[in-house]
């Protein structure tokens, strides 16, 4: 399969070629189809799949193929997702594939003055993509309408759930035409997700790609047993091998992040953390800079990480293993994306280990133990 057979207009062609994309993965060859033919979706995906594309390329079509129905510019389609990162990721992604098409796109997030935002919104725009408190907010100030929305997507939306928004989604979804076109994305399905599936959904089609169960393929995965003293110490001695060229570490908390970086810049090593108690402008920073190689190293909490979204990551490191199985597996999905390969690496101390146990269960398999390194233990 081609993005040629997929009946997308020339200038999403265009735009998926300079992209470089070659086919289409999985979840775009189901679900832009589906999208085009008006059908709502439960998608069951994870970051790495493709799927922001998935949702944005037939969205940016019916748009622009639809568009005489409207003849003022009116908020059309209503995209939302749980953290900044991901929010201006998404964003960036519908303005690249939308580049040849009159379409104009705000981007709206806390933690920033909301006057481009409100500026943007009064000079008319086609679709939103946003977080939704800062969304709500700006509904409660009377900046935005809703009452046009054609196309509205839920990204994350586990995640969203997790982070306490699903008061705020309901009183956005509230304020929506009933007919309407839905996409709810989400990594993973517990009751409350389908129950809310259930509620913003019309008769959708379901697609299930990756359940939590598979982390990426490509993905080689090990684990390192060491004493939490020599973590620092292990995180350096790994570091000496250049091939890890650009590496996300993960850390439980905030505290965490910070001190990791604290030893490796005291080691040499160019690092910065994200997490929530950075500003966003240090937050923004610290991404571009890992983006663009500046620095090799970006430690980050769960939170702050999802959907970071950063070409060619060759490394995931758990310096601290997670507390929830499934978080691992969004964890290693950082890198081995959209068919690249990657390696993850775990640090395992003897209180982690029930954590490491249930891992194993989750993914069906034992991950592999490094036993070639200074600091191991039994
Ligand atoms: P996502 O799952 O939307 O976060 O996408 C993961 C990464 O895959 C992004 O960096 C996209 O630019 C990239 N990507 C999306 N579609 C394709 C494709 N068809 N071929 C190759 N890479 C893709």
């Amino acid at each position: 399969m081609n993005f040629e057979n997929l009946n997308l207009i020339q200038p999403l062609l265009n735009a998926v070629n300079k992209k470089g994309y070659l086919n289409p993965t999985p979840i775009q060859e189901k679900a832009i189809p589906t999208v085009l033919q008006g059908k709502d979706i439960f998608g069951c995906a994870q970051t790495g799949t493709g799927k922001t594309a998935a949702f944005a390329l037939p969205i940016l079509q019916l748009l622009e193929t639809e568009k005489d129905r409207n003849q003022r510019r009116a908020v059309r389609a209503l995209i939302l997702a749980p953290t900044r990162e991901l929010v201006a990721q998404i964003s960036e992604e519908f303005s690249t594939y939308g580049k040849g098409l009159d379409i104009r796109i705000v981007t709206i997030y806390g933690g920033i003055s909301q006057k481009n935002q409100t500026q943007a919104l009064q000079s008319g725009v086609d679709i939103i993509v946003a977080a939704p408190g800062r969304l709500l907010d700006l509904m409660n100030q009377g900046f935005v309408r809703l009452d046009k929305v054609e196309y509205l997507v839920l990204d994350e939306a586990d995640r969203m759930l997790d982070m306490g928004f699903i008061n705020d989604i309901r009183k956005i979804t509230a304020k929506l035409p009933a007919k309407r076109q839905t996409m709810l994305f989400s990594a993973t399905a517990p009751d409350e997700i389908r129950k809310l599936a259930a509620s913003l959904l019309n008769n959708p089609v379901q697609i299930n790609l990756s359940p939590d169960t598979m982390p990426p393929i490509l993905v080689s995965q090990s684990v390192y047993h060491v004493k939490k003293e020599n973590k620092k110490l292990l995180l350096t001695h790994v570091l000496k091998n250049e091939s890890l060229k650009n590496v996300l570490i993960f850390t439980r908390t905030k505290h965490g992040a910070d001190k990791v970086v604290k030893d490796l810049i005291r080691n040499g090593i160019k690092a910065q953390a994200i997490h929530g108690n950075k500003s966003q402008s240090a937050r923004d920073k610290a991404l571009k800079d890992f983006k663009s190689r500046s620095i090799r190293v970006l430690v980050a909490t769960d939170v702050a990480s999802r959907g970071i979204d950063v070409d060619k990551l060759s490394h995931v490191i758990n310096y601290e293993i997670p507390e929830q199985a499934e978080t691992y597996v969004h964890r290693i999905g950082r890198t081995g994306r959209a068919g690249e390969t990657g390696a993850a690496l775990s640090f395992c101390s003897a209180d982690e280990k029930p954590y490491l146990k249930n891992i194993h269960k989750l993914i069906h398999k034992n991950i592999d133990v490094v036993t070639s390194h200074p600091f191991a233990i039994n």
